[in-house]
């Protein structure tokens, strides 16, 4: 897709399964399996969506999957399947080594997977010449996980890119190439950010886990795993029909069928028009 000069697509890293029961927090099951539907372990299907974006002259990768660093158990766990990224990237003509920069919304295991890559035994940087960037605080976060959220938070995709002096790490709102803007997201975590990219007079919105899948535009469907649920709820009212009066692209991190959509309200109600990106 082409805003201007700025051109993205959506990629991915295959899909996973997490707890229906999680990912919906507060709205009870007979509700979110309407749209959702859980497997026999109550677990619903997620994709992990990545941008590949060429702005500016710079090769920019927003979110990098959950890598392939598991161990049988939590493979089990969570069910890892399909589509891997360095694979979704090598078709589209693009090696590790000409990704300038990799953008992290939050250092949870399925948006930082790819940042590192087992060799020998050891992880380190995927992409050798990248600028990896996230906000200072979560950084700061994931290495003191506290008892809750420690589980969502593996070293081995952040401290290798420390060791290799490849963060940028920045406290604001932050625009890394020309329409490329980090937005500072706080709910899910307390630094996450979205991803707004604009041109041509066209906007998009990489909403991350604040709106995990179109099944989550409802102002109470948030995740269970939010650390502060009601900052989420503030910023879901704030932007969402902003985006939906504005005629905004949504991108949806997780969404397996719907990584795009044109927002509506009607009657303080949210919904999507699934939109077509290649
Ligand atoms: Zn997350």
């Amino acid at each position: 897709m082409k805003f201007g000069d700025l051109e993205f697509h959506i990629i991915g890293d295959g899909t996973f399964r997490l707890d229906g029961g999680a990912m919906f927090g507060v709205i009870p099951k007979p509700m979110w399996e309407r749209v959702a539907p859980a497997d026999e372990r109550n677990r619903i299907l997620m994709a992990m969506h990545s941008l590949l974006i060429r702005a500016g002259g710079k090769c920019i990768l927003v979110e990098t999957g959950a890598g392939d660093k598991w161990d049988a158990k939590p493979r089990d766990i969570y069910d890892f399947e399909g589509a891997r990224l360095p694979e979704e990237l090598a078709a589209r003509g693009v090696h590790p080594e000409d990704v300038d920069i990799v953008v992290n919304t939050h250092l949870h295991f399925d948006h930082c997977g790819w940042n590192t890559q087992g060799v020998e035994g050891r992880a380190l940087p995927a992409f050798p010449k990248a600028r990896y960037v996230v906000q200072a605080g979560e950084l700061e976060h994931a290495r003191h996980a506290t008892e809750r959220d420690q589980a969502s938070y593996l070293p081995d995709n952040f401290e290798p890119i420390a060791s290799a002096n490849q963060w940028d790490l920045i406290d604001r709102n932050t625009e890394i190439a020309p329409g490329v803007e980090l937005l500072r997201m706080p709910g899910h975590t307390r630094d996450m950010m979205c991803v707004k990219l604009s041109g041509g007079g066209q906007t998009a919105i990489f909403l991350a886990d604040l709106v995990p899948t179109a099944a989550h535009l409802g102002t109470p469907w948030i995740m269970g795993f939010d650390l502060y649920p009601m900052t989420t709820l503030e910023n879901k009212k704030k932007l969402l029909p902003e985006m939906a009066r504005s005629g905004w692209l949504a991108l949806f991190a997780h969404d397996p069928k719907i990584p795009a959509a044109r927002l509506h309200e009607a009657g303080g109600k949210i919904t999507a028009e699934p939109v077509k990106v290649d």
